[in-house]
């Protein structure tokens, strides 16, 4: 593929090279099938994204500053999210750019991984108003955007952040609590629920279980490679 054939998504598709090339040397070069299928994906996931990006199926994209689709490593193992975007990720339009965020580098840091990693987005795409839950309805509407980026990225792992994420990707009830130390599946892909890193902000209590939920994640998803 030439440059000029990857047009928009050049940048993306060298830096992810780049990175394979930092980790493997030029034999990943070699290995023609993982790299095409490997760039396949970022190419895939980039237009997916633009075929989504002016979404106006609910009311939330007649209020958002950006549409908040994801960031972060489009062949990656581990896919976390979160509820919603809050008001510094609307603006920017990244995902988890604000304190909560911040936390979550640090943790991720504690078991060896950067945003480099992995892949980070919401159910939600766009900011509801003044970070209201978001609607059932518009839960229905946004969900099937998540399900096809996990489809592309299919990841070994989903990590989701937070009762609301949990329960509305469960599409269950239940308070967090019930819900972590569990492996569920969603969309055949194993799944598991930790706390949301804006409530270990708000409560340092919570600091200590969602420590051992990422030990967990580190143990039985990453040390096995
Ligand atoms: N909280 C979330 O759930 N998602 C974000 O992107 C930011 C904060």
């Amino acid at each position: 593929m030439t440059q000029y054939q990857m047009g928009h998504n050049s940048e993306q598709v060298f830096r992810y090279l780049d990175q394979k090339r930092i980790l493997y040397g030029n034999k990943i070069f070699l290995d023609t099938q993982t790299v095409s299928e490997s760039v396949q994906n970022v190419a895939s996931l980039e237009s997916f994204k633009n075929s989504i990006c002016e979404c106006l199926k609910c009311e939330l994209g007649y209020t958002r500053t950006n549409f908040v689709f994801g960031v972060g490593n489009p062949n990656a193992d581990i896919v976390f999210v979160g509820e919603a975007p809050g008001e510094k990720e609307d603006l920017i339009g990244e995902p988890f750019v604000g304190r909560a965020g911040k936390l979550l580098d640090k943790i991720l840091a504690a078991i060896n991984l950067s945003r480099e990693d992995i892949y980070i987005c919401n159910v939600i795409k766009c900011r509801p108003p003044q970070n209201r839950d978001p609607l059932p309805k518009e839960v229905d509407l946004c969900e099937p955007y998540l399900k096809t980026q996990l489809s592309l990225i299919n990841p070994k792992l989903i990590v989701a952040l937070g009762r609301i994420a949990a329960c509305t990707i469960l599409r269950t009830k239940e308070p967090l609590k019930n819900l972590r130390n569990k492996i569920f599946k969603y969309e055949g892909i194993d799944l598991v629920v930790t706390y949301h890193p804006a409530a270990l902000l708000r409560n340092p209590n919570f600091k200590k279980p969602a420590w051992e939920d990422f030990q967990m994640i580190r143990d039985k998803y990453l040390l096995q490679d």
